[in-house]
């Protein structure tokens, strides 16, 4: 997750918005890797959560809300949020110049030359200097 002058870095994590923050247009706000990390988070709070209910409620009760919890608020916003990644990626392979180059890394939108993250599909962090074709 990048850096930000924003203080609430760990809560944009667990929330896995459909846009990032508007402080945070010059790089890639949500990554392969904090989508997972987010999912997985949020998966081991819901799973301490129903261990709890587990002492006051039912085990089916227990079961079922593990189940829809843990799919409805753990593992579908994530997946969400990959498909919103993904669609940011295919923008910038679609046409575009970093799109065609042997370094752009689409995983994790990164220029692997200049390490660099590749945010819009009209500016290359090289603006073009390094780029050699797949
Ligand atoms: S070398 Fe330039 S064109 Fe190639 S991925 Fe990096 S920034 Fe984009």
């Amino acid at each position: 997750m990048p850096s930000s002058d924003r203080d609430d870095r760990f809560v944009d994590l667990l929330l896995l918005r459909m846009n990032p923050p508007s402080d945070t247009k010059d790089r890639p706000y949500y990554t392969t890797g904090s989508i997972v990390s987010a999912a997985m988070i949020r998966v081991v709070l819901l799973g301490l959560a129903s261990m709890v209910l587990s002492k006051y409620a039912s085990t089916n009760v227990t079961w079922w809300f593990a189940m829809i919890s843990i799919w409805g608020i753990g593992i579908y916003p994530a997946w969400l949020q990959y498909q919103r990644f993904n669609e940011s990626v295919a923008q910038i392979e679609d046409g575009s110049l970093c799109g065609a180059c042997r370094h752009f890394n689409p995983t994790n939108q990164l220029c692997s030359l200049l390490d660099a993250h590749v945010v819009h599909a009209d500016t290359p962090p090289c603006e073009g200097e390094g780029w050699e074709p797949r």
